[in-house]
């Protein structure tokens, strides 16, 4: 077995989200952000979500709501779509990806733009849209 890191860097995990999870060292762009919050996705590791979510709400039914959810899903890999922004010289940065996993023996995808800031010097998830949805309700408004 391999310990690749999940997000498909093809860097062991150690080096790549694991060392940002760990708080070896920080994350330098929004997309390694993004990343090292998919792999915490992947190992189920509610608190690193929630630390790297700007007011996330850290009650304990969200966070309980997010573990078991995270639990239930297989993931299967992640793609990065597009990156604007989010480099080590920006304030902020919007990274389009899609990540595959199955969910009740059913192919899923999550295809999201998420959005990032620096906060404190330190990027930050603010939100994310759900473009699978936005496509939906296109396609019901032009019906
Ligand atoms: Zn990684």
């Amino acid at each position: 077995m391999t310990n690749e890191c999940p997000c498909g860097s093809t860097l062991s995990y150690d080096e790549c989200c694991g060392a940002i999870i760990k708080g070896k060292k920080e994350a330098k762009t929004a997309e390694e952000l993004m990343r090292s919050r998919y792999t915490a996705f992947v190992k189920v590791n509610v608190e690193y979500l929630m630390r790297t979510q700007y007011k996330a709400s850290r009650s304990n039914k969200n966070k309980n709501k997010i573990k078991r959810w995270a639990q239930s899903i297989q993931w299967l890999n992640l793609a990065i779509k597009s990156v604007s922004g989010g480099t080590e010289n920006d304030e902020t940065g919007v990274v389009i990806f899609r990540a595959y996993y199955i969910e009740n023996g059913e192919y899923e995808n999550l295809y999201e733009e998420s959005y990032f800031q620096k906060i404190d010097g330190k990027w930050m998830y603010t939100k994310g849209i759900d473009l699978n949805m936005e496509n939906e309700e296109k396609l019901f408004s032009e019906r």
